[in-house]
C-alpha cells in the first residue's frame, strides 16, 4: 500500500490524512437528475462527457420525465444505473402523490426498460400510506428495485413498516443530525443514505466530529451524491466530484473508498442489479 495513514487527535475529533490521496479516486455520484429542461441546453453527449470528466465510475440518474434517463443510459449504458422518477415534469414534487395514474405509468416503464430503483420522490409522513405510494412500494418489491426517498424519518419507517424487506436510499439522508442518521442506519439493514446537497459533514480540512463519529460505525451505508435537481448545477458536477475527493481523503483510505464508490456497488448487490 503507498498511502500513508497519518492519525491526529485533537481534542475529541481524530483527523486521518492520506499522503498523496489520488485526484483520480473512482467515485459514484447517486444523485443525478437528467430532467427535460436540461436536454437542450445539455445533450446525451455532452452530459455523459461531463459524468466521465469528473471521474465517475457510475451515476445514479433519474428524470422528469424517464425520456432522459433513457437517453443517457443509451448513450453510455455502463457508466448509467437508470432509476425511475415518478415525474414527468417538473413541478410535480407536491401533487404527483395524488396521482393515480403514476402507478400505471410506472408499470408500463418497468416492463419495457431496466431499472435499479425508483426515485427520487417526495414523500413525508403519512404521505407513505397514500395508495399511489403504496403502490410504489409494492412495485419495487415485486421487481426488485431499490426506492430512492426524499423524506423524512417518519416516512422511511414507514416504508420498512410496510415491507420490511425494502431497500432504501434515503435521499440527502433526510436532511437530518448525524445522530439520527446513525440510529436509522442502526434500525434498518437495508437503509443506505446519500450525502447529496449536503456540506455540514466538512468545514475547511476537517471532517465535522459528529460525521466523522458516522462514518466511521457505518462506512458501509453512505454515499456520495450532487443532485442536479436545475440544469444549471450539471456545471457543478466535476466540482463537486474535486471537492468529495478532498473531503474523503481526511477519512480512513477504506472509509474513503466505501464511500466512494463501493457503498453504492453494494447497494445496487443488495437491491438486485448488479450480480
Ligand atoms: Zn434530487
Amino acid at each position: 500500500m503507498k498511502q500513508q495513514i497519518l492519525a491526529i487527535v485533537t481534542g475529541s475529533l481524530l483527523v486521518f490524512c492520506q499522503a498523496g490521496a489520488s485526484d483520480d479516486r473512482l467515485l459514484t455520484d447517486a444523485h443525478i437528475h437528467y430532467s427535460h429542461d436540461a436536454w437542450e441546453l445539455i445533450p446525451p453527449a455532452k452530459a455523459v462527457e461531463i459524468l466521465r470528466a469528473a471521474g465517475l465510475k457510475k451515476a445514479f440518474v433519474s428524470s422528469s420525465s424517464d425520456e432522459g434517463t433513457q437517453k443517457l443510459y443509451a448513450e453510455a449504458p455502463e457508466l448509467i444505473v437508470p432509476v425511475l422518477r415518478p415525474y414527468r415534469k417538473r413541478g410535480e414534487l407536491a401533487t404527483w402523490m395524488h396521482d393515480a395514474t403514476v402507478i400505471e405509468m410506472l408499470t408500463v416503464l418497468v416492463s419495457e426498460n431496466r431499472y435499479a430503483g425508483i426515485g427520487e420522490f417526495h414523500a413525508f409522513g403519512d404521505d407513505m400510506e397514500l395508495p399511489v405510494l403504496q403502490g410504489i412500494i409494492e412495485l419495487a418489491k415485486q421487481n426488485a428495485l431499490f426506492l430512492h426517498a426524499h423524506s423524512d424519518a417518519d416516512a422511511i419507517r414507514r416504508i420498512f413498516h410496510h415491507n420490511p424487506e425494502a431497500v432504501v436510499l434515503w435521499a440527502h439522508s433526510g436532511f437530518d443530525e448525524p445522530e439520527v442518521i446513525a440510529e436509522m442506519l442502526a434500525t434498518y439493514p437495508n437503509l443506505w443514505a446519500d450525502l447529496a446537497f449536503r456540506s455540514d459533514h466538512v468545514s475547511g480540512d476537517e471532517i465535522d466530529a459528529d460525521w466523522l463519529k458516522l462514518f466511521s460505525e457505518w462506512p458501509r451505508r453512505i454515499l456520495l451524491g450532487t443532485d442536479t435537481y436545475t440544469p444549471e448545477r450539471w456545471y457543478y458536477v466535476e466540482d463537486h466530484a474535486a471537492m468529495s475527493r478532498k473531503w474523503l481523503a481526511l477519512l480512513p483510505v477504506n472509509i474513503a473508498e466505501n464511500i466512494a464508490w463501493k457503498n453504492a456497488d453494494e447497494l445496487l448487490r443488495v437491491s438486485g442489479f448488479l450480480k
